[in-house]
């Protein structure tokens, strides 16, 4: 239980079903908001979450949408804010991976990570930006991730994108400064999700050596990053880039 600092606020997490996104929204109801939780596929997952947020005695709806797709995410989030109140908070926490060496990675692969991952941030950005600054009060969190700043092998298609956010998240903060809007991006490293399950033990074992901590991250310590970017207590916080991966890369 924390001091309910989002009360009264709307909040959108892409992604919202599993994983991450799933502590994040969670983390959010906990502090007072009413959360969106964003899925594509999996709706049982995302019921899930609505119920055990609502089993707190907070507010959730699930929605589903395809970020990538721009006009399903215009559709959407009009239709949440005509019924909802203008949204405050935007995690766009959605993602995927489609590995393979650039020699050979597919250019669907490539399109694909690119639409998620980096066009799915800008169609919420730009479906929420606004009611948001209408609100003249607002909170984007964009996901990242290590590898945007050091890079992967097998992970092209990824590391661009996510290094792509960056440079988003740095643009969007200034065009949105003078709205009490801010724009700040999480780089998680190496944390238990679906997405990481299916690592090779020897991937796994290497990586935990390269890891200060000596353990991968749990969604709960990046939903707590997140929260704080989300809280009053950021607020003059903007464009920056928020590492969470137990010191593989300290910058
Ligand atoms: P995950 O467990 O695979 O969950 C992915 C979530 O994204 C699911 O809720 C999924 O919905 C949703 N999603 C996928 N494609 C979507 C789309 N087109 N439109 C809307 N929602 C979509 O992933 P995760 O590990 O929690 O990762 C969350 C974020 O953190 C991603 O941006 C990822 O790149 C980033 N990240 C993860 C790690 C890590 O180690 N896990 C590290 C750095 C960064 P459905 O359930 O409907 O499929």
């Amino acid at each position: 239980m924390c001091e309910k600092v989002l009360h009264g606020r709307n909040a959108l997490v892409t992604g919202g079903s599993r994983g991450i996104g799933r502590a994040i929204g969670l983390r959010l109801a906990d502090m007072g908001a009413t959360v969106f939780i964003n899925f594509t596929s999996n709706e049982d997952a995302a019921s899930q979450v609505v119920a055990e947020i609502e089993a707190t005695g907070a507010k959730a709806v699930p929605c589903r949408f395809d970020v990538s797709d721009n006009k399903a995410v215009k559709e959407s989030v009009s239709a949440l804010v005509k019924e909802h109140g203008p949204i405050q908070v935007l995690v766009n926490n959605a993602g995927i991976t489609k590995d393979g060496l650039l020699a050979r990675m597919k250019e669907q692969d490539w399109d694909r990570v690119l639409d998620v991952n980096l066009k799915g941030a800008f169609n919420c950005i730009q479906a929420c930006a606004m009611s948001m600054m209408k609100s003249r009060w607002g909170r984007i969190v964009n996901m990242g991730s290590v590898v945007g700043t050091i890079g992967n092998i097998g992970q092209a298609n990824y590391s661009a994108a996510k290094a792509g956010l960056e440079g988003l998240t740095k643009t969007v903060a200034r065009e949105m400064s003078t709205r009490g809007i801010t724009v700040n991006l999480v780089a998680p490293g190496f944390i238990e999700t679906d997405m990481t399950a299916g690592l090779p033990e020897k991937v796994k074992t290497d990586l935990l050596n390269r890891i200060p901590l000596g353990r991968m991250g749990q969604p709960e310590e990046v939903a707590d990053a997140v929260a704080f970017l989300a809280s009053p207590a950021a607020s003059y916080i903007t464009g920056h880039t928020l590492h969470v991966n137990g010191g593989l890369v300290c910058q």
